[in-house]
């Protein structure tokens, strides 16, 4: 499904646009073999002056991840409040100056193209920023047996049953994986 995620910045009014997002994860581009997004909802709250916005908003993210020791896939959730400013990307090239206005606010800039805001994006970049660097799919997660990759959590590993038997049992073991 479709959600129509571009705000049109010149669109918000004076005091303020309040919009609710659900089923948003059609709208987001793919993150990658190792992450996807099933589902996703939010809010977001926008006030304008002039070209600044101050936007603050939630996200909340039903995730499918993979486990960087054993590859299997597990489902996650994520979910995250956020508060910062937006400023037109033309802006960004006053570099020093802006950042030294930055450390002073203490709010985090995003920039914006063309006079509209992707919400899509927005809310995608937030649940990234969710993911933990190492993926696992339980603490201390055993991970798969380099030699007969064996899925550690489940079974004991096969490498010394080869060893131990006759050559056929290499056979017997490959037709079981
Ligand atoms: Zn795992
Ligand atoms: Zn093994």
């Amino acid at each position: 499904m479709f959600v129509d995620t571009h705000i049109k910045v010149s669109d918000i009014p004076e005091d303020g646009l309040f919009l609710n997002f659900e089923e948003l994860a059609g709208s987001m581009p793919e993150v990658d073999e190792y992450c996807s997004i099933v589902h996703a909802s939010g809010r977001l709250e926008l006030h304008r002056s002039d070209k600044e916005i101050r936007i603050s908003g939630w996200v909340s993210g039903n995730l499918n991840l993979t486990c960087d020791r054993c590859l299997k896939v597990f489902p996650a959730d994520v979910k995250t409040s956020f508060f910062y400013l937006l400023k037109p990307s033309s802006e960004f090239h006053q570099g020093l100056e802006l950042d030294h206005e930055l450390s002073q606010d203490e709010v985090e800039v995003y920039w914006y193209e063309n006079g509209e805001i992707r919400a899509e994006e927005l809310f995608r970049e937030q649940i990234l920023l969710q993911i933990p660097m190492r993926l696992l799919c339980q603490e201390g997660c055993k991970g798969l047996c380099p030699g007969c990759g064996a899925d550690l959590n489940q079974e004991e590993c096969h490498c010394k049953d080869v060893h131990e038997h006759s050559p056929f049992a290499v056979l017997a073991r490959l037709k079981t994986v």
